[in-house]
C-alpha cells in the first residue's frame, strides 16, 4: 500500500521526467519562437557569482525571479532571457589573495598586478557547473549558452558608456568623503556591506582636556570614543542654542555643556564661581593642541591658521559626553560637514593601512592599538580627564573581520541626491506587492538616498552594485547603492551606526 502511494507521489521523479521531456523537445526555445515577433519583454538576471557555491537563497530568488518572465510568455509577450554572471569584485580577489598566500594590497602589488588578475579572470568559473545544474533542477529558463559576463570587454564598454552619460549629465564628481575603509582590504565599503559586520564591543572613550589659548589654567572638556583620532584634531565643536558652562574645580577653571557636568565629574559633585552662557558665544575661541608634533603636521595645510579654534553647529547633543565634540574632519562625515562649512584644516595622521603616520608618536601603530597608548601619553600630561569604558556596536570588515575606520578618501561620486524627487516620483508608479514597500522599505530607502561612492581601489574590476545597477532588469527590486548615512559612532547618543538596509 505504501509503496503504491510514494511512487504516485514522488516529486522529484516527477520532476525529472518534466525537465526529461523539456530538453528533448526543446520546450524553452519553443516557446521563444512561438512568440516571435511579439512585443518584447526583457529580463536581464541579476547575475551570481560563479566563484562561489549556490546556496538554499539563490534557489529562492531563482524561482521568483522565473515568476514574472513565465507570467509574460503566457501573456503572449516575446520575453528574452538572459543570464548573467558576475566575475568581479572583492570577493574574487580575497579568493585568490588566500589561494596565493597573499596578505593585503603590498603584497599583491609585490606578486604583480598582472598575473594577479589573471589568476582572478582564472578563479571565476569555480562552480559554474553547479550553478548549472542546480538552475536547470529549479526549473530555471533562462538564456544561459549566451550569458553577459561582466569580465567581457562588451560589458565592461557599457559601464564605461553609463558612466559617460552620467558624467555628461554632471551627476558625476570627485570628492573628499569620509567612507567606512577596511584598513586591510584597502577599501571604502558600501553601507550595504557595511550592516553585515557589526559587533559589539566594549573599549575606552575618552574625557580630554584642551587648554584655552591665553587664559591661565582654563580647559575645554570634550568627549571622543575614539581616541586614535584625536592627533588629527583640529576644532572643537559646540551646539550654539545649547547651555554651557564656565566653572572652577578642582584647582582648574572648565568650560563644558551645563547639562553634563555631573554625568562627567559625579554626581553632587560642587563646582564654583559657575556662570551660564549659550554655545555660541564660545565661537572662535582658540585653544591649544593636544600634541607638539600637531604645530609641525598643520605646516602648510590650506586655512592652517583656523586650527584649534571652536566652532558651531546643531547637530552637537547634550546626551552624551561633554557637549563638545572633538573635530577631526579626516575621520568623521559630520566633522567633515563641519570643517568645510567654517573653513577648518584638514588634518590625517592615519595612512590607508590604518596606522599611525610618521609624524606622530606611534609611528606604524594600527590605530586601535594606538588608542590605549595615546590614553597612556595624556595621562602622563595631566590631559585626561577619564576614560570610561563603553559597549557599543562597531563594524568589522564582513570580509576579514579587520575593525573598519571612517577614513577620508578621494573617491568619485555619482550624485543620487539630485535624482531623488524623480526616484520616488517613478517609484510610486510601481506595482508594490505588499503594497506597504512602497511607502516603507524602498520608499525610505528612497527618501534618504546619500550620494553613491563607486571608487574601490581594488585591481579586479567593478565592484557588482555598479554592474548590476546599469542593467535596469525589469522585476528587480532593490539596487545596491548606500542607503544611510553611515554613523561613525564616535560620541553619538545612541552609537549605533547604520541601521539595516535592504
Ligand atoms: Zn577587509
Amino acid at each position: 500500500m505504501f509503496e503504491k502511494v510514494s511512487t504516485a507521489l514522488d516529486f522529484q521523479a516527477r520532476e525529472r521526467e518534466v525537465i526529461k521531456f523539456w530538453n528533448e523537445n526543446n520546450i524553452f526555445k519553443k516557446s521563444m519562437d512561438q512568440r516571435a515577433g511579439a512585443d518584447v519583454w526583457t529580463f536581464f538576471d541579476g547575475p551570481p557569482t560563479a566563484n562561489g557555491k549556490p546556496h538554499i537563497g539563490h534557489i529562492e530568488t531563482r524561482a521568483l525571479k522565473d515568476l514574472f518572465p513565465r507570467y509574460w510568455t503566457m501573456k503572449g509577450k516575446s520575453v528574452t532571457r538572459k543570464a548573467g554572471w558576475d566575475t568581479h569584485g572583492l570577493p574574487v580577489e580575497l579568493e585568490v589573495e588566500k589561494a596565493l598566500g597573499l596578505d593585503g594590497k603590498e603584497q599583491i602589488e609585490a606578486y604583480g598586478i598582472e598575473p594577479f588578475i589573471k589568476k582572478c579572470k582564472e578563479s571565476v568559473w569555480k562552480y559554474k557547473g553547479e550553478w548549472e545544474r542546480m538552475s536547470e533542477r529549479v526549473g530555471y529558463w533562462a538564456d544561459m549558452e549566451n550569458p553577459y559576463i561582466t569580465y567581457d570587454n562588451d560589458y565592461i564598454e557599457s559601464e564605461w558608456w553609463s558612466l559617460k552619460k552620467i558624467a555628461e549629465k554632471g551627476l558625476l564628481y570627485k570628492g573628499h568623503k569620509v567612507v567606512p575603509y577596511c584598513p586591510r582590504c584597502g577599501t571604502a565599503l558600501s553601507s550595504h556591506e557595511v550592516s553585515q559586520g557589526y559587533k559589539e564591543v566594549k573599549e575606552r572613550s575618552a574625557v580630554v582636556r584642551f587648554k584655552v589659548k591665553d587664559q591661565d589654567n582654563t580647559y575645554i572638556y570634550a568627549w571622543t570614543t575614539t581616541p586614535w583620532t584625536l592627533p588629527s584634531n583640529v576644532a572643537l565643536c559646540v551646539n550654539p542654542d545649547e547651555t554651557y558652562a564656565r566653572f572652577d574645580y578642582d584647582g582648574r577653571t572648565i568650560i563644558m555643556g551645563d547639562a553634563l557636568i555631573e554625568k562627567v565629574l559625579g554626581e553632587g559633585v560642587q563646582v564654583c564661581n559657575k556662570i551660564t552662557f549659550p554655545g555660541i558665544e564660545l565661537k572662535g575661541l582658540r585653544y591649544e593642541p593636544l600634541f607638539d608634533f600637531q604645530y609641525e603636521a598643520i605646516k602648510g595645510v590650506d586655512n592652517e591658521k583656523n586650527a584649534w579654534t571652536v566652532v558651531c553647529d546643531d547637530y552637537v547633543t547634550m546626551t552624551d559626553g561633554t557637549g563638545v565634540v572633538h573635530q577631526a574632519p579626516a575621520f568623521g562625515e559630520d566633522d567633515a560637514r563641519v570643517g568645510r562649512e567654517n573653513h577648518i584644516p584638514f588634518l590625517q595622521l592615519v595612512n590607508a593601512r590604518g596606522e599611525m603616520t610618521a609624524v606622530t608618536r606611534w609611528a606604524g601603530v594600527f590605530v586601535k592599538k594606538a588608542d590605549p597608548m595615546i590614553l597612556e601619553d595624556l595621562e602622563k600630561e595631566g590631559k585626561l580627564v577619564s576614560a570610561p569604558y563603553f559597549t557599543h556596536d562597531y563594524p568589522f570588515c564582513w570580509r576579514c573581520d579587520t575593525p573598519l575606520i571612517y577614513y577620508a578618501r578621494s573617491t568619485w561620486f555619482i550624485r543620487m541626491t539630485a535624482l531623488r524627487d524623480n526616484l520616488l516620483k517613478n517609484n510610486n508608479t510601481v506595482n508594490w506587492y505588499p503594497d506597504n514597500i512602497r511607502e516603507g522599505r524602498f520608499g525610505n530607502f528612497l527618501e534618504n538616498v546619500i550620494d553613491w561612492g563607486l571608487s574601490r581601489e581594488r585591481y579586479w574590476g567593478t565592484c557588482a552594485s555598479a554592474a548590476r545597477s546599469t542593467w535596469s532588469a525589469p522585476g528587480r527590486s532593490f539596487g545596491s547603492w548606500a542607503t544611510s548615512t553611515a554613523s561613525p559612532c564616535r560620541r553619538t547618543s545612541s552609537c549605533t551606526g547604520p541601521t539595516s538596509t535592504p
